[in-house]
C-alpha cells in the first residue's frame, strides 16, 4: 500500500482508479491496448475484494499492474475521527487533501447495515433546519471521494457489513450528478459492490433537472425531502422550493419512471409548532393523493444554533395517524447516533472537540433564515 501511495501521490492529474465505473475503466484499458474484459477483473480487485496493493491482483498481467501503479491514483482521504454511538451508529470524519472534511455514518439494524454517504462538502441549499445547510457549499466531491467513504467503512466493519447505501449525508446529490452517477453504477455493478437497486437511495430536496436525469439513467430508490405541503412554508424551510415549487415537484414525482412495486419516499422533518399540525397532515395527504408514496417522519435533530424544537412524540403519533388513516404508508424514523451528532441533518464535517474546525465556513446567509 505504501508503495502504491508513494507512486500515486505526485500525479494529481492521473485518473483516479477508485472513481472509475465500468465504462470509465474500459475506456482506460482500451487506451492502453488491453482487452476490455479486464475491467471486470480490476473492478473485482479494487472494489469487491478491496485490495490495497496492485501486487495482490494475481490474475492481472505484470505489465497491466505496472501501468495501474504508475498511471493511476489510489490515494484515499485520511480518517481523522472515528466515533461510536451508544446505539451502535458509527461516524467517521475524513480529511480530504485540500483540508476540507466530510462525514460518513454507518447505521446498523437487525436485518441490514446502512451507510449514509456525503456527496458534497457542505451544501448550497441552505435548508433552515439542517446543520450542513448552515455551513454553505465548499465544493462537490469527486466520485473517488464518495467511493472512499465505502472503503473506509468496509475496512473498519468488514467487507459484507454494508447492505444499503443512502445519499443522505452532507450535500445535495442531484447537484453533483456527474460524480454521483458513476458511484451509483459502481454500487450496482456485480463486480464492484453488487447492491440491488432497491438498496440504494438518493435523497433530494427537489432539484428537478437532476431528478429527470436520475430517473433516466438509474433505477435506484428516490427520497424527496418534502417537509412542508404549502409553498409559503416550504419556501422558508427548503429555499430551493422558490425555484421548483410544490406543484412542479409533485408533477415531476408523478412522471418519475418508478420501477414496478416501488414507492417514492417523502421525508418530513417534524418541527414543533411549524409543520406538525393536523391541518399540515391533511394538506400532506392531499398533496400525495394517488402517488405510490411512503412517508418518512423524521423527528427534528437539533444542532448548535438551530432555531427549532423537535415535535413531541404524541404530536408525531397523531400526525402519523392522520396520514395512515388516509391510506398512505407512514413510518417514523428513529433518531440514530444523535449522541455523536450523527443523526439526520447533524453532519457538518467539523472537529467538535475544540480543535481547529477543518471545514472552511463561508459567511452565513441571514436572508435565508426563518
Ligand atoms: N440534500 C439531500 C440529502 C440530505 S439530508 C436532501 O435534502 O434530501 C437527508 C435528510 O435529512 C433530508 O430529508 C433532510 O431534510 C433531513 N434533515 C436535515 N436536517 C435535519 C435535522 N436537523 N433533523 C432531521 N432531519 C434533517
Amino acid at each position: 500500500m505504501s508503495e502504491l501511495r508513494l507512486a500515486a501521490a505526485p500525479g494529481a492529474d492521473l485518473p483516479h482508479l477508485l472513481g472509475l465505473d465500468r465504462s470509465g475503466l474500459t475506456a482506460l484499458l482500451q487506451q492502453w491496448g488491453e482487452s476490455p474484459f479486464r475491467a471486470s477483473q480490476v473492478l473485482q480487485w479494487v472494489h469487491q475484494r478491496q485490495v490495497d496493493d496492485v501486487a495482490d491482483m494475481s490474475n492481472i498481467s505484470k505489465t497491466l499492474r505496472a501501468r495501474l501503479l504508475a498511471e493511476t491514483r489510489w490515494d484515499e482521504p485520511e480518517v481523522i475521527a472515528d466515533q461510536l454511538a451508544q446505539d451502535g451508529t458509527r461516524k467517521w470524519l475524513l480529511r480530504l487533501p485540500d483540508g476540507n472534511a466530510i462525514e460518513t455514518v454507518f447505521i446498523p439494524e437487525e436485518d441490514r447495515g446502512t451507510l449514509c454517504i456525503s456527496s458534497q462538502v457542505g451544501c448550497s441549499l441552505a435548508c433552515s433546519f439542517c446543520a450542513t445547510g448552515a455551513q454553505g457549499l465548499n465544493r462537490n466531491l469527486a466520485s473517488h471521494e464518495i467511493i472512499a467513504q465505502l472503503r473506509v467503512a468496509r475496512r473498519h466493519l468488514g467487507l459484507d457489513a454494508i447492505t444499503n447505501v443512502v445519499f443522505m449525508g452532507m450535500g445535495e446529490p442531484l447537484l453533483n450528478l456527474k460524480q454521483v452517477i458513476p458511484v451509483i453504477r459502481l454500487l450496482l455493478d456485480d463486480f464492484a459492490y453488487g447492491l440491488s437497486a432497491r438498496r440504494v437511495t438518493v435523497s433530494t430536496a427537489g432539484v428537478l433537472p437532476g431528478l429527470e436525469q436520475l430517473g433516466r439513467e438509474t433505477p435506484v430508490n428516490l427520497a424527496i425531502s418534502l417537509h412542508a405541503s404549502r409553498d409559503t412554508l416550504r419556501d422558508e424551510l427548503v429555499p430551493i422550493n422558490r425555484h421548483y415549487p410544490l406543484a412542479e415537484l409533485m408533477t415531476a414525482c408523478r412522471h418519475y419512471p418508478l420501477p414496478p412495486r416501488r414507492r417514492i419516499t417523502f421525508e418530513y422533518v417534524m418541527l414543533d409548532g411549524i409543520n406538525d399540525g393536523d391541518g399540515d397532515a391533511r394538506a400532506l395527504v392531499r398533496l400525495l393523493q394517488g402517488l405510490p408514496a411512503l412517508v418518512n417522519l423524521i423527528p427534528f435533530n437539533p444542532f448548535p444554533g438551530s432555531p427549532y424544537r423537535r415535535s413531541s412524540t404524541a404530536r408525531i403519533d397523531a400526525f402519523r395517524e392522520i396520514v395512515l388513516r388516509a391510506g398512505i404508508m407512514t413510518v417514523t424514523r428513529r433518531p440514530r447516533g444523535d449522541d455523536i451528532a450523527a443523526a439526520c441533518g447533524q453532519l457538518a464535517g467539523q472537529v467538535r472537540d475544540g480543535r481547529r474546525a477543518l471545514v472552511r465556513m463561508p459567511a452565513p446567509r441571514p436572508e435565508l433564515r426563518p
